[in-house]
């Protein structure tokens, strides 16, 4: 007899399999929005490629969309993207690019499967790429490694190959090999399958590559592709099969090896057969990991987690969405869930599939997909929310900040705005908001890591709040949250803050004070983050 009689378990397990839930990383300017933007052209989620971005045409982008960010050309705010291709729901969480706002990036990261690390063929690995690596490599995902801007000038492949192993310390499998010298590429050679994909370039990448594909014995091959290039290839592919391991699966998902592609994602070159791989190796939503132990994805009952909460995304709205990753069973339009860290519940009646500024109404959601919330002030990151029972998931990891301001507000009629602006803008981790807990006035200190998100502070606390705000800058440079008793600030050299949950972080001038207090409170813990908040 059938223990799923209404087929709900079948279900439930197909619509997970059928996912893959990911993030691309990658340093500024390598072509992260260009490739979105050409995955979402193979998923038919757009028709016409130019629709996210368009350099010369910004203002018909779908993933990017502050002011500041279309002036400056940089993506500093993130949505989810949902496309179909060949039956398989891919969710791709758009990371912000620029360096200084990497925390957002960070709590993007704890919702994917698997990250997808992109490359400049010239550059090789970037500072940003170093950061986010990182984050992806303790979270234990797998990574898949595309390397970028094959048709201009590049680094040799085997250069390329051996920065990957010797700077992140990863294994790099070629599963694609470069056709042609650097700067003048003809397509990739796909080693699983001994597969040669020769490319013909498009006007400005706007439609799918047409792509010639054959064996290495296929006359056309020969027709394409001259004597030099061909003995090149030959030459280069008897390297890669003497010295480079064999890909290995069970290392790809540990996150010890990573499949490198090579492309051209301005021409489409590269992508179709990435994606096959991508498709095939790219793992299922996996297990809610909490204080408890592991709940499977296929657990029945509901459950998710808000990884990133953003307000005024859409001009026309004006109000916060709680981006929420479906970890556990299937979530309808209106079911009641447990808010866990008020303890309240909540009916969820407006949610929202995001796609840039366009939202619309979603009836049900599996795991892996992205939900998003509007917020009416209840969801921060990290929250869980359950229809079954009452887990605890670690909190998200967090920047220590190294710069320091206290912000006044310009016309104190605004003060209500102001504060609504202080509290929104840091629930989203736009900057983190200090405060002296001996002030009376409680005049808000800002804590950032990069000056770009004070910019972006005071530009929105101007756009979307109506207040102008004026920064005096502190003389401190480095900060610890605190664990342990202690009566008596005074008696301490460093500063002494409390962040927005009132716990307390010590501010120092320089990092030498900084480790002197560490050596001497020995009774004290410091730690680069907040410590783990019980739900
Ligand atoms: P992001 O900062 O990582 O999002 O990078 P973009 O996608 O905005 O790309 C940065 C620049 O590189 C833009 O001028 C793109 O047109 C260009 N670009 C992206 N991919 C390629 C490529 O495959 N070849 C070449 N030549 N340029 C590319």
């Amino acid at each position: 007899m059938s223990t799923d009689p209404s087929g709900f378990q079948a279900e439930l397990k197909q619509e997970i399999d059928r996912r893959r839930t990911f993030a691309i990383i990658s340093h500024p300017d390598a072509g992260k929005t260009t490739l979105t933007e050409k995955l979402l052209l193979y998923g038919g989620a757009i028709q016409r490629a130019g629709m996210v971005t368009q350099k010369a045409n910004r203002h018909q982008t779908v993933s990017d969309w502050m002011e500041m960010e279309q002036r400056r050309g940089i993506s500093v705010t993130s949505t989810a993207l949902q496309f179909d291709y060949n039956n398989i729901c891919y969710n791709l969480l758009d990371t912000p690019g620029h360096q200084d706002f990497s925390e957002d990036t960070y709590r993007t990261l704890m919702a994917v499967d698997s990250a997808i690390m992109l490359l400049d063929a010239a550059k090789g690995v970037e500072p940003q790429t170093i950061k986010l690596f990182k984050v992806c490599r303790e979270r234990g995902i797998p990574i898949f490694t595309i390397i970028n801007k094959m048709d201009r000038p590049s680094l040799n492949p085997f250069e390329l190959l051996d920065e990957v192993e010797k700077v992140l310390g990863i294994l790099a499998v070629p599963m694609t090999w470069p056709i042609g010298e650097p700067g003048d590429f003809k397509g990739v050679y796909e080693r699983p399958n001994r597969k040669v994909h020769l490319y013909e370039r498009t006007s400005g990448g706007q439609w799918k590559a047409p792509v010639a594909t054959a064996g290495l014995e296929d006359p056309h091959f020969a027709e394409m592709v001259d004597e030099h290039d061909r003995n090149l290839l030959d030459e280069e592919l008897e390297m890669v099969e003497g010295l480079i391991h064999p890909f290995d699966v069970d290392l790809f998902h540990e996150g010890e090896m990573t499949p490198v592609f090579f492309a051209c994602a301005i021409n489409n070159f590269g992508l179709d057969n990435f994606l096959d791989h991508f498709t095939e190796l790219a793992p299922s939503p996996g297990a809610l990991k909490t204080v408890e132990g592991e709940v499977p994805p296929e657990t029945e009952e509901f459950s998710g987690f808000v990884y990133k909460i953003q307000a005024n995304m859409n001009k026309a709205h004006r109000d916060r969405v709680a981006f929420m990753r479906v970890a556990t069973g299937k979530f309808q339009k209106n079911m009641s869930v447990k808010h866990l860290r008020s303890g309240k519940k909540v009916k969820l009646s407006f949610p929202y599939r995001l796609f840039g500024q366009k939202r619309e109404i979603i009836e049900e959601a599996y795991p892996g997909d992205i939900v998003g919330l509007v917020n009416p002030g209840l969801f921060r990151s990290g929250d869980l929310l359950t229809a079954g029972k009452p887990y605890r998931i670690p909190s998200f990891p967090r920047f220590a900040p190294e710069l320091f301001c206290r912000v006044h507000l310009a016309d104190q009629t605004h003060n209500k705005s102001f504060r609504k602006g202080m509290e929104q803008l840091g629930e989203e981790g736009v900057v983190q908001v200090f405060y002296d807990p001996r002030s009376y006035s409680r005049t808000p200190v800002l804590a950032a890591v990069g000056e770009l998100q004070l910019e972006v502070f005071k530009e929105r606390m101007k756009e979307e709040y109506r207040c102008e705000v004026r920064f005096e800058r502190l003389d401190y440079t480095a900060s610890r949250w605190i664990v342990g008793d202690f009566d008596s600030p005074e008696a301490f050299t460093f500063t002494l803050m409390e962040d927005e949950a009132q716990r307390p972080v010590a501010l120092f001038r320089n990092e030498w004070h900084m480790n002197q207090v560490i050596g001497n409170e020995q009774d004290l813990t410091f730690l680069p983050h907040p410590p783990d908040v019980e739900a």
